[in-house]
C-alpha cells in the first residue's frame, strides 16, 4: 500500500518513519511533486488535519494522511491549541512560540497541558481519524535540544525528562502522535 503524508515538517516525517511498517510506502509532499504551502485554515485540530489530507487527496488523487497537533494548555484555557504553529506571529517560530507560552504562564501553580494529535486518513475519498494525546506539564523553562516545537517545555506525565531531553525512540514510546500513528497502522493492517 502506497500513502502519502501531508507534511512539510521533515521532524514529523522522521518520527512516523519508525512506526509504520515497511509494508506501508510512505511518499512524501516532494515525491508527489507538491511545493506549495498546504492551507490549515480551520477553527480546530481535527478540521486542519482533514483540510490537509483532502487537500492532497483532491488535488493530486493520491491516497493519503496529514496529522495536526495542538499544545493545549490548562490555565491558557485550552490555548495555544489550534493556533500553536503561529501563537507568537505569523514566522511560525518556536523559540517565540515557546517564550509567549512560558510568559504567560509566569507564576502560575496549574501548569498542566497535553498534546494532541489528530491523523486524519484519507482512502478512495473517504476519511477515517485517529487521535493521539498525551498529558504532562509545562516547565518553567526550556531543557533539551531534541525534537522540535514546544518540545523542550513539555514533562510528560511520569518522566523525568522533556520531550526534547529524549531521542527519538524514546519521545515514540509515549508521544501523542505516536499514539495516534499506531492507532492509524492497526487500522492499515485490517485492509492488507
Ligand atoms: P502542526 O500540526 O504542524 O500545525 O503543528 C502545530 C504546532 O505544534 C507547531 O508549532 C509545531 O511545531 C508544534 N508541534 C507539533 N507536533 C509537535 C511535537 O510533537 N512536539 C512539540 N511541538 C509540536
Amino acid at each position: 500500500m502506497k500513502l502519502v503524508f501531508a507534511t512539510a515538517n521533515q521532524n514529523k516525517a522522521k518520527e512516523i518513519q519508525l512506526l509504520i511498517p515497511n509494508s506501508i510506502e510512505i511518499l512524501s509532499l516532494n515525491d508527489i511533486h507538491c511545493q506549495e504551502e498546504i492551507p490549515e485554515t480551520q477553527a480546530t485540530i481535527e478540521g486542519n488535519a482533514s483540510q490537509k489530507a483532502f487537500y492532497v487527496y483532491e488535488k493530486y488523487s493520491q491516497n493519503c494522511f496529514a496529522d495536526d497537533t495542538g499544545l493545549e494548555v490548562e490555565a491558557l484555557d485550552g490555548q495555544p491549541g489550534v493556533l500553536s504553529a503561529r501563537y507568537a506571529g505569523e514566522a511560525k517560530n518556536a523559540n517565540d512560540n515557546m517564550d509567549k507560552v512560558l510568559l504567560e504562564m509566569k507564576g502560575m501553580s496549574n501548569r498542566k497541558a497535553r498534546f494532541k494529535t489528530v491523523i486524519s486518513l484519507v482512502i478512495n475519498g473517504k476519511e477515517l481519524q485517529f487521535e493521539g494525546i498525551v498529558d504532562g506539564t509545562i516547565l518553567t523553562e526550556k531543557r533539551g535540544n531534541s525534537g522540535f516545537g514546544y518540545d523542550p517545555i513539555f514533562l510528560p506525565d511520569g518522566s523525568s525528562k522533556s520531550f526534547a531531553e529524549m531521542d527519538l525512540s524514546e519521545k515514540n514510546r509515549i508521544s501523542h502522535r505516536a499514539i495516534a500513528v499506531n492507532k492509524l497502522v492497526e487500522y492499515l493492517k485490517t485492509l492488507a
